[in-house]
């Protein structure tokens, strides 16, 4: 086995061929040497494994993009190692060229049954055999390509499923950050708020802290970041320790004395409403694979899909807490923060329609603070106000969550007690009125006292038809309960 020591031909510029890596697997050290040499000068890597032993281990390591492999070597046999890689999954598709000095015919029919990518006949000619390889490079990368498409769709179609699942901008922003991270294999992943001229952003969420919620950085410290924001195009840096972008971080760096882990960054921007509000911001440490465009690519897909996404939760959060806030502001009493009267009845009448057809009981307690004239006159309006605002705040306190609190007038409070009957009614009516009159009600000067006097109506009864006229039977106790002396209660 001779081998042709090249005068090498003049080739077309290297196109396909540079930055490949390429194994040779030959016993032949001329051989290995004038390939070495061949490929080089292409711009390849070329790793050489002279003897074919432990070809799988040194794939593994290597991830080489293609193998030029001899079929005669003494102490292996070509084409059982063939076999062997096409036997692993991972390596199926790698582009496997074998050099033979057997006869072509032969040879060929055996190596490629045996699901070699292609053979070459020993001796060979130079421009043939670069020319194979970079066919087969080229193929090798192709179909690298879609499957890496067909993936990234694969994962993309994924992540949106699950996005799409969720209404909330917060967790929409979580999910990013870990689903972008997971398929990336990188441990740092966030999405960063920020409009181009802004000197602060605000961390949204981050895969490497999932508690963190908005926190406020400085972007003069995110070269990347500005970069992004200002050109509104991907920014990609391989090597932090060397890009010029970060000559200056890089200084403060060293002068904090505190070592920086970052090995690459990707920061892609993107927009809401056409408007730019933020990055996409990926991180490796070292010992991780650096990133490089297709992560970008894959990333940048990935967030502009999500935006969508990303707007319908936002126009969601916005519509409902527009609507939760104006129903909240109807149907609540500014100073005391309970149901107002107009509230009070919308749920008197769905509960005594409910209590109607499902036959259920119902207890509407009616309380008036004593003598509260007194307060207002002696100690002041403010004082007054004070005390309904805590009186609200206990009875509140007190009750259910299925029963309802309401401030019916004045100094006139309503509770609702839904399936309660007149006895468990009267002892809860007493044990308030026992309550309020010995609260303290903080007051800047000295606690003050109160008493109430609680009116008991219960549903059904034959006056009740109505809210109005289950309010007027309260009321009609209460109007008894001062009657007989006020801190009573009466049905
Ligand atoms: P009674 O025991 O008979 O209920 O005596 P009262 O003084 O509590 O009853 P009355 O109905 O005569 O007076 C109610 C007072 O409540 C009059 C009013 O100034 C006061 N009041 C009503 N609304 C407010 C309020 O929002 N803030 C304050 N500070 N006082 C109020
Ligand atoms: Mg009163
Ligand atoms: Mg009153």
């Amino acid at each position: 086995m001779t081998a042709p020591l090249p005068p090498l031909p003049p080739l077309p510029p290297p196109v396909q061929l540079a930055g490949a890596k390429i194994l040779v697997v030959d016993d032949d050290p001329a051989l290995v040497g004038s390939l070495t040499w061949i490929f080089k000068e292409q711009g390849c890597q070329v790793v050489a494994v002279p003897d074919g032993q432990e070809l799988l281990e040194r794939l593994t390591e290597e991830r080489p993009d293609l193998v030029l492999l001899d079929i005669m070597m003494p102490h292996v046999d070509g084409l059982q190692l063939l076999e062997r890689i096409r036997n692993e999954p991972r390596w199926r598709e790698l582009p496997v060229l074998m050099l033979s000095s057997m006869d072509p015919e032969d040879g060929t029919a055996k190596a490629l049954g045996l699901g070699a990518s292609d053979f070459v006949a020993k001796p060979f000619r130079v421009r043939e055999l670069v020319a194979r390889v970079e066919s087969q490079l080229k193929r090798g990368r192709e179909l690298h390509s879609a499957r890496e498409d067909a993936r990234a769709r694969g994962a993309i179609a994924d992540i949106l499923h699950e996005l799409t699942d969720s209404l909330k901008p917060d967790e929409i922003y979580h999910i990013l950050a870990r689903r972008v991270a997971r398929a990336l294999n990188i441990s740092r992943c966030s999405l960063v708020l920020a409009k181009p001229g802004d000197v602060q952003g605000t961390v949204v969420a981050a895969y490497e802290n999932p508690m963190l919620r908005n926190l406020r950085i400085e972007l003069s410290r995110y070269p990347e970041i500005l970069k992004a924001l200002e050109t509104d195009r991907p920014v990609i840096v391989p090597d932090v320790a060397s890009d010029p972008l970060f000559a200056e971080v890089r200084s403060v760096w060293a002068k904090s004395g505190i070592p920086v882990p970052t090995q690459s960054v990707v920061t892609l921007p993107f927009r809401m409403r056409e408007e730019q509000c933020g990055v996409l911001y990926l991180r490796t440490v070292q010992g991780e694979n650096p990133l490089g465009p297709s992560d970008a690519q894959f990333a940048d897909t990935v967030i502009k899909a999500a935006v969508a996404a990303i707007e319908k939760a936002h126009d969601f959060e916005t519509v409902v807490s527009d609507k939760e806030r104006l129903e909240f502001l109807a149907s609540t009493d500014a100073l005391t923060g309970c149901l107002n009267r107009r509230a009070l009845l919308e749920v008197l009448d769905r509960e005594v329609d409910r209590a109607r057809r499902y036959n259920l009981v119902l207890t509407l307690m009616m309380l008036d603070i004593d003598h509260f004239k007194r307060i207002n006159d002696s100690l002041g309006h403010l004082v007054g106000d004070s005390v309904l605002r805590q009186l609200g705040e206990l009875l509140r306190r007190e009750v259910r969550s299925v029963d309802a609190v309401a401030r019916y007038g004045g100094e006139e409070f309503v509770v609702l007690l839904p399936e309660t009957a007149v006895h468990g009614g009267m002892i809860f009516a007493d044990r308030m009125r026992q309550r309020i009159a010995n609260y303290a009600f903080a007051e800047a000067s000295h606690p003050v006292r109160i008493t109430v006097s609680v009116g008991v109506a219960c549903f059904p009864d034959r006056t009740v038809d109505s809210p109005d006229s289950f309010i007027a039977l309260a009321d009609a106790a209460l109007y008894r309960a001062k009657a007989d002396g006020r801190n009573l209660v009466r049905q």
